[in-house]
C-alpha cells in the first residue's frame, strides 16, 4: 500500500478504481504547404467546429453544473475568436509555408508561455485554457473526437490536472471521486467535486502518476489521503467510515422539512452560504431556509475582466429565481484585503486587511458599485433577493452607499425596468466601530448581520489568515460574545432583525449563546445546515 497525500477539498471517502487521464502527448509533425491560402481555409473550417463545440459544451455546462462552469466555455470562445491569437496561426501558415497543425501548435505554446510569466496568478491560470482550445482545433484539424470516455465502472478520476473542457465532458454518473496532482481549493476540479458532493483531494504533487492507472485506491477527502492498492485493515476501517458518513448523513436527512425550533418552543431562520450560483443545488439538497451570504466578489474572482451588468443579472436573476420566493441575502463586492483582483489594478497597501476593501472600494469605484447594484436590483423582480454592504465602519459609509441605491433605483424607475422597491437592505457588522454604532445603523437599515471572522480579527487584532496566530484569534473570546450581544440588542430597539454569517454561526458550542441572545438567523456551509437543526432541535433555553 502506499499513501499520497494532497489537500482535502471536498469531504467524503470514495473506493474504487484510478483512471488517470493523460494529457494528450502529441506528435505534431511539420510539413510544407505549396498553398498557403487553402491551408488557411482548412484551418478556418476546423475553426468553426471548435466555435460550434465550445457553444455545445456552454450549453451543456449551464444546463448541468451552473453559469459559474458555463462561463469558462465563454472564455474559450473569446480566445478562440482572439484576433492575436488567430492572426499568430495564420501569420505562420503564410509566411512558413506551413500546415495549421504545425501553426497551431506553435502559437499553443507562445500565448501559453506568455500567460504563465504574467504576474497574476489568474492570468497564469489562463494558459491551460489557450492550450486547451488549441488542442481542441488539432483534434478538428485531425478529425479526432475530443469526448472522454470514461467506460460502464464508475472510477477514481485522476489527473496532472483537469481542464475546465475536459471536466465538463466527464459523464458525472460514472465519477467517483477526484485526485489531481495539480490544483488549488479553486481549481475547477475543486469546485465541481464541490457542486456534486464528491470527495476530492488535490496537490498531491508528482506521486501521483499514470502508472497507477486502474489499480484500486481510496480517496479520503477529509484527510486529503489517497491509499493506494490499499492492504485489507485499511479497506475494512475505511468501508466502517463511509457507512458511519452514510448513516450520519441518513440521520440528518431526517431533519429536512422540520422546523428550527427548540425543545421549548424557540424558533430561529437557518439559512446557507454560498459562493456561486452553482452551489444553489446544495442549498436546496441540505433544505437551507435561504441564503444568508452570497459571496458576490467570486464571480469577480472568477473572471479575466469587469463582469458586466448583464452577466451579473443573470447569475442574480437565477438565485431569485431558484430560490422561489425563500429570502436571498447578496453581499456587495466584497474585494481587497486577502481578495486580490489583478483588473482593479489597485496600489499597492502595507496593510491591505485595514485597507480599501469591502464597501470602501465601492464607494471609490462607484462605476462598479452602481454596475452591482442595477444588476441586484434588476434581479429583485424575480424573487426574494435582499443586499448587504461589507465592512463598514462608519454611519456615512452606509449613507452614501444607499444615496446610490436609490440613484439606481431613479434610474431603473425612469428606464421603465421592474425592480422591488421594497426590496431589503442591510449591514454587515465586522468592525468593532460597526458594533459600537450598530443602534444608528440599524435605523438606516432593515437587517444586521454579523461578519463573525473579521468581527474576531478586528476586535483581537489578530491576522485571520496567519495561521500561528490561532489560539489568539477566539471567536469565543468574551470581547466578540459581548459585541455580538450589544448589536442583537441595538437591532431589535431600533426594529431590524438580525443575523450572524460568520463561522462562529456554524459552531455548535454556541448556538445555545447566540439563541439566548436572540439572533434570528444563523447562516452556514450548506453541509451545516442540518447538523445545525439536529443541534437546534435537540436545545433547551430554559
Ligand atoms: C465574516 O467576516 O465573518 C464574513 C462572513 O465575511 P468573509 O468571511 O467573507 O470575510
Ligand atoms: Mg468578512
Amino acid at each position: 500500500m502506499e499513501i499520497i497525500r494532497g489537500k482535502g477539498v471536498c469531504g467524503g471517502i470514495a473506493i474504487g478504481r484510478l483512471r488517470f487521464f493523460e494529457q494528450r502527448h502529441r506528435n505534431i509533425t511539420q510539413w510544407n504547404v505549396a498553398d498557403e491560402a487553402a491551408e488557411c481555409g482548412r484551418f478556418a473550417e476546423a475553426h468553426g467546429r471548435a466555435i460550434g463545440q465550445v457553444a455545445l459544451l456552454q450549453e451543456r455546462a449551464l444546463r448541468e453544473v451552473g453559469e459559474k462552469e458555463a462561463a469558462v466555455f465563454e472564455i474559450h470562445r473569446m480566445m478562440l475568436e482572439d484576433e492575436d491569437y488567430l492572426d499568430s496561426i495564420r501569420n505562420i501558415i503564410m509566411t512558413q509555408s506551413v500546415n495549421a497543425e504545425y501553426a497551431v501548435s506553435l502559437t499553443r505554446e507562445e500565448f501559453a508561455r506568455m500567460f504563465s510569466e504574467m504576474d497574476d496568478p489568474y492570468m497564469q491560470g489562463r494558459a491551460a485554457d489557450v492550450r486547451d482550445i488549441s488542442d481542441r482545433l488539432l483534434d478538428c484539424l485531425e478529425g479526432r473526437e475530443t469526448d472522454l470516455i470514461l467506460g460502464h465502472e464508475p472510477v477514481v478520476v485522476a489527473a496532472k490536472d483537469l481542464t475546465p473542457s475536459e471536466t465538463i465532458q466527464l459523464d458525472k454518473s460514472r465519477v467517483l471521486a477526484f485526485a489531481t496532482c495539480g490544483g488549488s481549493g479553486n481549481s475547477h476540479t475543486a469546485i465541481l467535486a464541490r457542486t456534486m458532493g464528491l470527495p476530492a483531494v488535490v496537490g498531491v504533487g508528482d506521486v501521483l502518476t499514470e502508472a497507477m492507472d486502474a489499480k484500486m485506491v481510496i480517496v479520503d477527502g477529509f484527510s486529503g489521503a489517497v491509499y493506494v492498492e490499499p492492504d485489507d485493515a485499511t479497506v475494512a476501517a475505511m468501508r466502517k467510515r463511509q457507512d458511519e458518513e452514510k448513516a450520519r448523513q441518513a440521520m440528518l436527512d431526517r431533519y429536512k422539512g422540520k422546523p428550527n425550533r427548540t425543545l421549548d418552543g424557540k424558533e430561529i431562520l437557518v439559512y446557507a452560504n454560498i459562493g456561486s450560483v452553482s452551489e444553489l443545488e446544495l442549498v436546496k439538497r441540505y433544505d437551507a431556509g435561504g441564503i444568508g451570504l452570497f459571496r458576490s466578489e467570486f464571480l469577480f474572482l472568477d473572471s479575466a475582466d469587469f463582469p458586466g451588468e448583464e452577466v451579473q443579472f443573470a447569475a442574480y436573476r437565477k438565485v431569485a429565481k431558484e430560490m422561489g420566493g425563500k429570502r436571498s441575502i447578496i453581499r456587495t463586492l466584497d474585494i481587497g484585503a486577502d481578495k486580490r483582483i489583478g483588473y482593479f489594478n489597485l496600489d499597492h497597501e502595507e496593510n491591505p486587511a485595514l485597507g480599501l476593501r469591502g464597501l470602501r472600494l465601492c464607494l471609490e469605484r462607484s462605476d462598479v458599485f452602481k454596475t452591482q447594484l442595477r444588476a441586484l436590483l434588476r434581479a429583485s423582480a424575480f424573487g426574494n433577493i435582499a443586499v448587504m454592504f461589507p465592512m463598514v465602519a462608519s454611519l456615512w459609509e452606509v449613507r452614501e452607499a444607499m444615496g446610490l441605491v436609490k440613484s439606481v433605483q431613479d434610474e431603473l424607475r425612469h428606464e421603465g425596468r421592474d425592480f422591488n422597491g421594497d426590496m431589503e437592505i442591510g449591514v454587515m457588522i465586522e468592525t468593532p466601530a460597526a458594533a459600537i454604532i450598530s443602534d444608528q445603523l440599524a435605523r438606516e437599515v432593515d437587517f444586521l448581520s454579523i461578519g463573525t471572522n473579521d468581527l474576531t480579527q478586528y476586535t483581537l487584532a489578530v491576522d485571520r489568515q496567519n495561521s500561528s496566530l490561532d489560539r489568539y484569534c477566539d471567536p469565543h473570546h468574551d470581547a466578540v460574545l459581548r459585541l455580538v450581544e450589544l448589536i442583537v440588542n441595538n437591532a431589535h430597539n431600533n426594529e431590524a432583525w438580525v443575523g450572524v454569517c460568520g463561522e462562529l454561526a456554524g459552531d455548535l458550542d454556541v448556538t445555545k449563546t447566540l439563541l439566548r441572545m436572540g439572533v434570528d438567523e444563523l447562516s452556514v456551509s450548506p453541509p451545516k445546515v442540518l447538523e445545525l437543526r439536529k443541534t437546534i432541535c435537540e436545545l433547551s433555553l430554559a
